[in-house]
Parts: structure tokens; sequence; C-alpha cells
């Protein structure tokens, strides 16, 4: 769930205590609220702490009227301001947005629902308003693309044609809650990047930082990803900006027939196919397949990856990211002379991609001493068993509760000695701060983009071996691709071929990793993107310029 920190400037206390008792008790997003009575005093605080959002009332003991707007906007840059409006001063809160405010609330006329909406909604048009590409996952992308292309040598004119999406859509879009006069309107994103390769190919991501930024990085890594691996696919990126946890499930199926709807111009079997990610499942990949062939006429399984079984999806599909990625964990092991039975091994995230890595390592004798989700971590120095966490989180959805081990904190549990950890949750997860207190020999990255570029460098100086995201999380798509060929060719694999096949196409992107890594003098990370980058800017040269 979102924390949004509130700057609150009302100086009645009546409406100052309404106000923070309704922001308590939202369940759409959580609020840490700061509350002043004046002008000179606000705009002082402003300056020492960050804000999501401003609500302001224009008639304060030190400034009135539309200057109070004004002065207040002078400091806030960015930062959205919603105007708290007396009964009676309705046309001066409409004048305050027509100089930028994002909306005005009548004070005593407004429900909580209502006031809850209004910053959710005030934040993100402000986003969109002014940076959707500013976004700290993009700059990483870009700052790691362009890292390779000098190491490489790349071409100018085809570096600057790679540094930003070839095409992206932004919409908004409306779905009906449960309650049924309740309608919202989120944003949603599908960003394709390279469409030299063939059809794009990448996840759709449901997360309350979705953006069109978030959404270019990812497309971007998609595209290194697949030449990587040497699938026929550019890379693609979509999703919507929302937190599904707190969606039911019939909610859920609106939001995406409609987000299928909106964007269904962009995507098709020989154009762009979307799969599972943060927050998306088999379900809803059901769910966009159904609305697509609806659209269409006729049952088209191949539009997206990622299905259950039952609508054409693949063997093995479910598990592929985790299992690809243990699968170069054994190759790396025997690279590095370490003997995996008496390895540890520590997991971020327990979702599709951490249980089943932490599973597969479990079956390889790795000790699995700390594995952790959005709500805790678990650690056990003589090792957890997996079948019962995954039985716990089955019964519970969370790993809180875990009675077999000790609670930490997800800061705590990246800093763990172990010999092997694997980042399987987020981005941006190790940092120039923790990264000095990391204590592992080999991370493996489950995740997209969860090293920054400050973090790499510290890491590589200390030696630690890395699975870049591109290379270790890559066997989602790979069996993603098999899916699609499956579809293709109506005839379905065991799942002994589809793992065959999985493993031979991983074992082969590492090797040519390692060797390029190793000739040139590279660290993992830049040698997985200049093998990727390099096929992407062969393949641009060998179809030339249009027109
Ligand atoms: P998921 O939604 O199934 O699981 C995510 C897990 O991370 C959950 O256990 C959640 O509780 C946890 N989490 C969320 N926020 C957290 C936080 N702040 N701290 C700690 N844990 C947190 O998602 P997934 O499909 O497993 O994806 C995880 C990562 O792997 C993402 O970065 C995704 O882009 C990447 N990835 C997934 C696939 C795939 O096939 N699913 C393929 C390639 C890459």
């Amino acid at each position: 769930m979102k924390t949004y920190r509130a700057l609150v400037i009302e100086d009645s206390a009546t409406h100052r205590k309404m106000i923070e008792g309704m922001l308590a008790k939202s369940e759409d997003g959580k609020f840490e609220v700061v509350a002043m009575d004046r002008l000179d005093t606000a705009l002082e605080q402003f300056t020492k702490e960050r804000f999501d959002v401003v609500l302001l009332d224009l008639m304060l003991p030190d400034s009135e009227g539309i200057k109070t707007f004004e002065r207040m906007r002078a400091h806030a840059g960015r930062t959205p301001i919603v105007v708290l409006s007396g009964v009676g001063d309705v046309q001066l809160a409409a004048k305050a947005v027509e100089e930028g405010a994002q909306a005005f609330l009548v004070k005593g006329e407004t429900e909580p629902r209502q006031l809850i909406r209004a910053i959710r909604y005030a934040v993100q048009r402000a986003h969109a308003e002014h940076g959707e590409w500013e976004s700290p996952m993009f700059h990483l992308a870009q700052q790691q693309f362009l890292k390779a292309a000098h190491l490489m040598g790349l071409d100018d004119n085809i570096r600057e044609r790679l540094l930003f999406p070839q095409r992206s859509l932004v919409v908004t879009l409306p779905f009906r809650r449960d309650e049924y006069s309740d309608v919202e309107t989120v944003f949603g994103y599908r960003v394709q990047h390279v469409l030299t390769m063939g059809p794009t190919k990448g996840g759709i991501r449901y997360h309350e930082d979705v953006n069109l930024g978030e959404t270019s990085a990812l497309a971007m890594w998609m595209t290194w990803k697949c030449a990587l691996m040497r699938l026929p696919f550019g890379g693609a990126k979509g999703g919507i900006a929302i937190d599904p946890t707190a969606l039911s499930r019939a909610e859920l199926q609106r939001l995406t027939r409609r987000y299928t709807s909106e964007i269904i111009t962009m995507i098709g079997p020989d154009k762009d196919i979307p799969a599972p990610d943060l927050g998306t499942d088999e379900q809803v990949m059901a769910w966009i397949m159904d609305t697509y062939s609806q659209q269409v006429g006729y049952t088209v399984p191949e539009v997206v990856t990622g299905k259950p079984v039952a609508l054409g999806g693949s063997l093995g599909r479910r598990e592929a990211t985790g299992r690809g990625l243990v699968y170069l964990i054994a190759e790396a092991a025997a690279h590095l002379g370490m003997n995996l039975k008496e390895c540890t091994a520590v997991v971020q995230g327990f979702g599709n991609v951490g249980s089943n890595a932490a599973k597969f390592l479990e079956e390889l004798g790795v000790r699995v001493i700390g594995v952790s989700d959005v709500n805790t971590g678990i650690y056990n120095e003589s090792g957890l068993s997996i079948t019962s966490l995954l039985d716990h989180v089955s019964k519970h959805r969370t790993l809180l509760g875990y009675k077999g081990g000790q609670e930490i904190t997800n800061k705590e549990l990246l800093e763990l000695p172990c010999d092997i950890l694997v980042p399987a949750a987020l981005q941006n997860q190790i940092t120039g701060e923790n990264a000095p207190n990391i204590k592992c020999r080999m991370l493996a990255e489950g995740a997209n983009g969860p090293t920054t570029l400050e973090a790499d460098e510290i890491l590589n100086e200390k030696g630690v071996f890395i699975l870049p995201d591109i290379l270790g999380n890559a066997g989602g798509v790979t069996v993603s691709y098999f899916e699609w060929v499956q579809d293709t060719q109506n005839y379905n694999w065991t799942l002994e071929e589809v793992n065959n096949r999985l493993h031979k196409v991983m074992i082969d992107a590492f090797r040519r990793t390692t060797l390029r890594a190793q000739r040139d003098k590279l660290d993992m990370r830049t040698a997985a993107l200049i093998e990727g980058v390099q096929r992407v800017a062969e393949a641009k040269l060998a179809r030339g310029l249009f027109p």
C-alpha cells in the first residue's frame, strides 16, 4: 500500500482534526500527516521535509485569498496542491485551479472517500503532467546502456535510436468498483522499445508506482534480455498504476479487460505479446487473452504467454524464471568452485520468482536461511523448510506469522552473511547505502533492476560474482517464447522437453557472457548488456533505414 506524506495547512482546529481523522481511516493508501495552522510556518516546514501533496486552506491568519495559493505554489515546485475551500469560497478555489492547483474540495461537504481519491488523483496527475519519463529506473536503464555503448564503441546513430522506446501509449481508463456507483480512473501504459527483431514481448505490471519511465526501463531491459537469449523478439512492457492487492477479483477482472481493450491496437500474436509481471498472474493473462479473442471473433491463445495450461499455456512456464535462475546459479557455482551442498542462500521476495528460486535451491541441497515478502523477513540459521513456507503463504497470503524462524526486516535480510543472495522482489533494493554491508559471494538477480549503478561498482570491487537481471531472470521470457512457439504450431511439448531446452538456452547465454567478460575484462552485467546490444545493433544495420 502506497504511503502519502501530506502537509495540511488549515487554521480551523475542527477541520484539521476532521481531515486527519478521515485520512487515518483510509484503506486506499496510508497517510502520514503534518498539520499547520499558518502559511509562514508551513512554508518553513516544506523546506525541511518532503511531501507528496499539500492540502491548503486559502484563508489563513497570515495570508488570504489567491495570494495564499500563489505563495504556496512558488515553494511547492512539482508537489500537487489541493485547495480546501469554504462553501462561500468556491469561486476563489476555482481560480486557484486555473492557476495550477490540482483540485479543490469544499470543507464540510467532503466525504472521506472523496478526499482520499482527490489526493491520489492529484499525485498521479501531477506526475503525469510534470515528468512521466522522470524515473530513477529509467535513468538506471539508460546509464547502464550508455556505459555498455561506450565500452563497445557503439555507432552514435544507433545509440541515440535505442536510448528511448520506439512506441509508447499512455491511457487513462475507468473501471467500476464493487460499490456500483464508484468508478475509478487510473493510468495505464504499453511501451515497445525496439520493433526491429520481430514481435515485441514483455510483461504487464500492476503496482502503484508504475509510470511511463519505469515501463520504458523495463521495456529496454526486455530488448537486451531477448537479444542476449537469442529470442526473436524486441522488448516491451506495460502496466497500470494501481495496487492490485486492494481490489476484489471481480474488480481486477473489469480493470484488466478495460486495459486490454485500451491497448488492443498495440498487441497481437505477431505484434506484441504480453506476459505476467509483478502483481499479475495466469488469471490476468487468461482475461487478456479472452478479451482480445472476443474482439477479433476467434480464439487467439498466442496473444499472451504465462496463461493457464488449459488455455494453451506451457508446462513449466509458472516456475520458469526461478528454475532458470537456479540453473545459472548451479553453473556459476561450478565456475567459481563453490560446492552448493555447503552453501547458504537468502531470497528477497516470495512471489513467483522468489518462492520458486528458493524451492529449486533447496532441491539442490542449498541451505536457504532467509526469505522475505513485502511484510516481513524470516531468518533461520539452520535452514528454512520451503515446503512449509509455501504452505503458510498459501493459507495466509503472507509470510507474517510464520513460526519456523525469527522475524527480521528486509533491510536486515539483505545484509545477512550468505553465499548466494537472490533479490526477487523490486527494483532499487541494493544501493550505494547498503552495498558495503552486503556479504554474499554471488548475487543472483531474479528481480529487474534490483541493483543501482553505484552499488554495482561497490559489489564488483568487493569481488561479488553477479548474475545480472537480464541474464538471471531470462528463464521467464525464454519459456514464454516456448509457449508462443507451441501455440503457433498447435503442438505441445512435455515438461521434460521444456526444461531441457530452457537449460540449454540459459547455459549457452551464461557461457557467452562469461567468455566475453573474461576476454574483454568486463563485469558480468556489462558483458551481458553488450551481448544483447550488439545483436540488436547488427539487426538494425542489416535492415537499413526506411525510407
Ligand atoms: P510477485 O508479485 O509474484 O512477487 C513479488 C514478491 O515481492 C512478493 O512476495 C511481494 O510480497 C514481495 N515484495 C513486494 N514489495 C516488496 C518490498 N518492498 N520488499 C520486499 N519484498 C517485496 O512478482 P514476481 O513475478 O515474482 O516478480 C518479482 C520480480 O521479478 C520483479 O522485479 C519482476 O519484474 C521480476 N521478473 C518476474 C518474472 C516472472 O516470470 N514473473 C520474469 C522476469 C522478471
